[in-house]
């Protein structure tokens, strides 16, 4: 048998995870708490808890030969340099665009400030509609920011609604649908094929 390593992100993907992982026989054989790298059930694969963010980065580097990531995360860090074979349906949420309920909105002269977590999606997001935005990058709490008069806009993921609502912001715009999915390095589906089709098509099997 073939070994492979999953790289797991860390938080509300890794939660929903879990319970998929449970069903495949690959769920954590350890303190996922505590340890960073942990074995699964089934010893040939062994998982690695990271921050979402860097899903991405172990996988194109070959540090893990699949991941589990958002992508919101996939979009922002471009994607070009890994397989995205599977959508796994699960930490489903929005990309949105917000802005004060009473706030300013868009009037197409002054340049807008936009704060946000994602500036490479944003960026694409108002040039593709031709607005040129001044984009602050912020790396969570993005609701304070129009409250403040940091910014005009947020861009962020949104579920139900209900953080935006507390902080009197109303959604504007939806950018894209999010889910996470699975990703492949790209060596590895030529190296591991045999193993990592087995494992995707089981995986395929459950979220159908
Ligand atoms: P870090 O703690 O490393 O900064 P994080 O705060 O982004 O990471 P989480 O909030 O646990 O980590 O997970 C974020 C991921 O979960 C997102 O990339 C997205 O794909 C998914 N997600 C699903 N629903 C939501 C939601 N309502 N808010 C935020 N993220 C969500
Ligand atoms: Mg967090």
């Amino acid at each position: 048998m073939t070994a492979l390593t999953i790289a797991l992100s860390k938080g509300r993907i890794l939660e929903e995870s879990l319970p998929l992982l449970a069903q495949l026989g690959l769920e954590p054989a350890g303190d996922i708490d505590r340890l960073l790298r942990v074995p699964s059930r089934d010893r040939q694969v062994s998982l690695l808890i990271v921050r979402p963010a860097d899903v991405p980065t172990y996988v194109e580097h070959g540090a893990a030969d699949l991941g589990i990531v958002g992508k919101d995360v996939l979009m922002e860090h471009g994607g070009a340099a890994l397989y995205e074979p599977l959508d796994l349906g699960i930490a489903r949420c929005r990309l949105s665009v917000a802005a004060k309920k009473d706030g300013p909105r868009p009037d197409g002269v002054r340049r807008l400030r936009v704060a946000t977590k994602y500036p490479a999606i944003t960026r694409r997001h108002f040039a593709a509609k031709g607005e040129q935005v001044e984009i602050i990058k912020l790396y969570g709490s993005m609701e304070l920011a129009p409250l403040v008069g940091l910014a005009d806009l947020i861009v962020d993921l949104v579920a139900t609604g209900g953080t935006l609502k507390a902080n009197g912001l109303v959604e504007i715009e939806t950018i894209c649908e999010v889910t996470s999915r699975m990703v492949v390095n790209k060596a590895a589906m030529k190296m591991k094929h045999a193993a990592i089709r087995s494992l995707l098509d089981r995986i395929a099997a459950k979220v159908k």
